[in-house]
């Protein structure tokens, strides 16, 4: 269906005359935003990179901590245990830049690494794209923000472009969310900029509208920071979080998704002869990937399954469950009074070591029964105390060895808590409509295409990780990363296939 009402030029051309991984997954099993961002430039999995979720507490540390969260410049890569392809470049390099844009504050830090310049993000409430104090803010980002505003799509109307006959999604499903003015069915006007500014600020970042602002904006880092236009390699890192925000609203089946994705692809087109101009087809690589892909809206499914016939099982876990079982459990061997959980962070578990102190109860055994009961909760598949991962202990009876290798490469011993928890297939964590965060395969399968200069044109069936991406990066500029769980993609980019520029 997408081929035929994409363009030639955007997702389409790149399937045509680039490499396209058709079988790319993670091989961890916290699949979010964070993590997911940490390896894609790292080629390392949170075991390693130490970003095990969005937020996590630290034991050493003693606090809970924000994945891209710096206690003095307020935001940063401190957090990150291992360099990027970009710190590995800059290293070898001095003259090589490294930059990065994006929607989410973490998916721009969480690429780039330690020295890049210049990281960008997007923040409304200080009107445009920002960086932290952590980096030098570049002199030209208040002419940037003042020239091209983000409420300049103020009162637009986002409208349905692929014909009813094409396209197989219900625009209204029961389980769906739905943008600020309620709707849940297109067109979709975006609310007063002046008026509403929360709720233009919250639809717009759903809305293509952000997708086309965010690649006006990286083509004026290009110009402004002159990236690719001398004989030393640059690298541009960029977050389109839009889809992401999109879809946990409407969910990955809905026709908000097909229709964002459609613009996505224009704007892909467009960028591509950008670069095609402005770099030269033989002088690029675009690689696309993406951070975690997503399970259906569990209510939605379950629906649609019962119209066929047949039942799945799909539902949503609760954090008051999970507290409320682990309480019980807890309650009921040692004694009551005060909640023996600290923290939840899916999918970790923090209990509270200081009630665990005061009744002379050691935090393991404690952890071994709370996860024992966590376990007969329905919803629940995997409960591991996190001990077990650390010293290599059996996971957990009748879990495949393949599931417990990727909770292993998604613990940090430090960040993850005393128990690591996970829902079983098709159902998720919380009450947003759609989501993700799982081990199972629609969370961890991805797209992976890689385009320009000497990538031969091709289907690849083999099976790769966005963990193989850094060590591919690496091989071909001639770089050292230290230890990964990547390896370079099954992918021979010879100067021969290169295209001369358009
Ligand atoms: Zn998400």
């Amino acid at each position: 269906m997408f081929a035929r009402v994409a363009t030639p030029r955007g997702f389409n051309r790149v399937i045509r005359e680039g490499a396209w991984f058709s079988n790319c997954s993670f091989r961890y099993a916290s699949m979010m935003t964070g993590p997911g961002h940490a390896t894609l430039l790292t080629g390392c999995y949170p075991h390693r990179h130490g970003i095990p979720a969005n937020d996590f507490c630290d034991a050493s540390a003693n606090r809970c901590l924000y994945c891209a969260e710096d206690t003095v410049h307020g935001r940063s890569p401190a957090l990150l245990r291992v360099p990027t392809i970009g710190d590995a470049l800059r290293a070898a390099s001095p003259l090589s830049k490294v930059a990065a844009i994006a929607i989410k504050d973490r998916a721009a830090i969480l690429m780039s690494g330690t020295s890049a310049y210049p990281v960008l993000w997007f923040d409304a409430q200080a009107g445009g794209f920002v960086t932290s104090t952590y980096y030098r803010t570049p002199p030209w980002l208040g002419l940037l923000n003042s020239s091209m505003p983000f409420t300049r799509w103020t009162n637009h109307t986002w409208r349905a472009g692929i014909p009813d006959s094409l396209s197989p999604a219900i625009d209204n499903v029961e389980g769906e969310g739905a943008l600020t003015s309620g709707r849940r069915t297109f067109p979709h006007r975006m609310p007063d900029a002046a008026t509403a500014a929360d709720d233009y600020a919250a639809d717009f970042v759903r809305s293509p509208f952000s997708v086309t602002y965010l690649f006006d904006a990286a083509r004026e880092v290009m110009r402004r920071e002159k990236l690719g236009q001398d004989s030393a390699t640059d690298i541009l890192c960029i977050g389109v979080s839009t889809t992401d925000m999109l879809g946990h609203t409407f969910g990955p089946d809905s026709r908000e998704v097909q229709e964002l994705y459609r613009a996505c692809d224009s704007t892909l087109a467009n960028y591509i002869d950008y670069l095609d101009d402005v770099v030269g087809r033989q002088h690029y690589v675009l690689v696309i990937t993406s951070d975690h892909g997503v399970a259906p809206i569990p209510e939605v499914i379950r629906r649609a399954s019962e119209a066929q016939g047949v039942e799945i099982d799909a539902g949503r876990l609760r954090r008051a469950e999970l507290i409320r079982v682990i309480d019980s459990a807890l309650n009921g061997r040692y004694g009551g009074g005060a909640s023996w959980v600290r923290e939840v962070h899916e999918p970790a578990i923090y209990l509270n070591h200081a009630l665990c102190e005061e009744r002379s109860v050691d935090p393991g055994q404690a952890a071994e029964t709370a996860a024992q009961a966590l376990r007969n909760i329905h919803g629940v598949q995997i409960a591991i105390p996190t001990a077990h991962i650390a010293t290599g202990m059996p996971c957990q009876d009748s879990i495949p060895a393949e599931l417990c290798a990727f909770v292993r490469a998604a613990v940090d011993a430090d960040r993850s808590g005393d128990i690591v928890v996970f829902p079983r297939r098709y159902w998720i964590f919380g009450s947003t409509p759609a989501t993700h965060g799982t081990p199972h395969d629609y969370d961890r399968h991805v797209p992976l295409m890689l385009f320009g200069g000497g990538i031969p044109a091709g289907t690849i069936a083999a099976d790769v990780s966005p963990a193989d991406i850094a060590p591919t990066l690496a091989q071909w500029l001639g770089l050292r990363l230290g230890d990964v769980d990547g390896v370079p993609l099954p992918l021979t980019r010879t100067e021969e296939t290169a295209p001369e520029g358009r």
